[in-house]
């Protein structure tokens, strides 16, 4: 018996709904946000009365213990924003449930993303004897996986890592995100950062670029930006001499990415206007196509994996390791574009390895720190199936 409760009711938040309600292993399943209709409408999409709604301020830490302690989940699935994932954990430790999440915290006022927050929990789970699973989306989440899974079966030393993320997709909109509005703006247009030889260099935005080739897809404009996982991997992974993240982005989206910073529309301290406090970029947000409505006339595909080179048995190899996923597919099965898929697939999986036993253990982790072989044995299954290439020019 494993009770499961999903807290937002988001593009992911719907496709880790689906896919832990047809999973027999969850025998209770919650979907609880902010706004209790759109958890309804998710619910009555999969029918049956099989899935429990609630609304709940994730900010809040009596609000969420009172759910908590109502409906008594074993997990608690966290794909609300990244603000909420210290209260949620916060909750977790006082009602005694595990956590997973596919983000690390961000502080509301500033743009910050480092995993030392979450990190400083470790004690506490540990001593509480529950699992904290961090990051466990696609991206981070299977490309930490992908590396494991390498490092595990293909490398004695991994040298050199680059994450390649190319969303070849066309939703048909002038600009438009493929996730949450808010959080994507401040993830893409941060200063890029990578690690090389023990440290951390800092690029501005989008400096460092070049043209990458993604199976299936072909030529695209890849640029290094800084992205969470890095940080974790080259920590779990001490051999790695550079790690970087790479990810495509076409002209037209670039100009409006400029155009809203140069005039100030990017902005996340809070402003007066007409005598009320707004933040900028949560305005934006408010007048941006919702990701979730970008399905229906989403074609093309993602491409994300790992390109790694290393040694095994003395001899230095390359590897590629990727999984392509169809929007188009993606909107078929769950109604959402190919982005929130990505996400809400491994979350749901993550949750199902916790409740199976297979990814257990008190403390907080990350997603390579458990065994790569169960995970990626029923990704394909679960829609996302993955392909190796072995010693071929990586290009980066
Ligand atoms: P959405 O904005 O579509 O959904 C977020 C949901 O959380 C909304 O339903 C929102 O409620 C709800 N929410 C926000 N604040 C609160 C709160 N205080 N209390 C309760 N509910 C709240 O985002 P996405 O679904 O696109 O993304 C969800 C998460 O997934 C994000 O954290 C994002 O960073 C992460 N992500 C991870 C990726 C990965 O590969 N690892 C890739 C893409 C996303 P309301 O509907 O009322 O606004």
């Amino acid at each position: 018996m494993c009770k499961a409760l999903i807290i937002g009711a988001g593009g992911v938040g719907t496709v880790v709904t689906q896919k832990i309600a047809a999973n027999p292993v969850f025998t209770d399943v919650m979907l609880a946000s902010r706004t209790k209709s759109k958890c309804d409408a998710v619910a009555a999409a999969i029918g049956g009365n099989r899935v429990k709604t609630a609304e709940v301020d994730a900010d809040n830490v009596p609000q969420l213990c009172e759910l908590f302690r109502a409906f008594k989940p074993d997990i608690v699935i966290n794909v609300a924003l990244p603000y909420q994932d210290l209260t949620i954990m916060d909750a977790c430790l006082e009602c005694g449930c595990n956590y997973l999440d596919t983000a690390n915290y961000e502080p509301r006022d500033e743009a910050h993303f480092e995993y030392s927050w979450q990190w400083a929990y470790q004690d506490r789970f540990k001593a509480a004897g529950l699992t904290a699973i961090l990051g466990c989306g696609f991206d981070p989440g299977v490309t930490a996986i992908f590396t494991a899974y390498a490092a595990k079966h293909h490398f004695d030393e991994i040298h050199y890592l680059d994450i390649v993320d190319c969303n070849a997709g066309n939703h048909g909109m002038a600009f438009a995100t493929n996730f949450n509005p808010e959080i994507n703006i401040r993830e893409v247009t941060q200063k890029g950062r990578y690690y090389e030889n023990g440290e951390w260099v800092v690029t501005e935005p989008h400096e460092i670029h070049k043209p990458l080739n993604y199976p299936g897809i072909g030529e695209r404009e890849s640029y290094v930006i800084y992205h969470e996982e890095l940080e974790s991997l080259v920590k779990n992974y001490p051999s790695i001499r550079r790690a970087r993240f790479w990810m495509t982005f076409g002209q037209e989206y670039l100009t409006h990415l400029r155009v809203i910073q140069n005039i100030g529309m990017a902005r996340i301290d809070p402003i007066i206007y007409n005598g009320v406090e707004i933040v900028p970029i949560q305005f934006l947000k408010a007048v941006l196509p919702d990701p979730k409505s970008l399905g229906a006339n989403y074609h093309g595909q993602t491409s994300i994996g790992c390109r790694i080179k290393g040694v095994k048995d003395g001899k230095e190899h390359t590897y590629y390791i990727y999984n392509n996923c169809d929007h188009e597919q993606a909107f078929k099965e769950t109604g959402t574009q190919a982005v929130s898929f990505t996400t809400g697939v491994p979350a749901a999986l993550g949750a199902s390895m916790w409740a199976k036993g297979l990814w257990r253990g008190a403390g907080v982790f990350n997603v390579e720190e458990f065994d790569p072989d169960p995970f990626l044995a029923e990704l394909g299954e679960q829609g996302l199936p993955w392909h190796e290439l072995f010693d071929v020019d990586l290009e980066v």
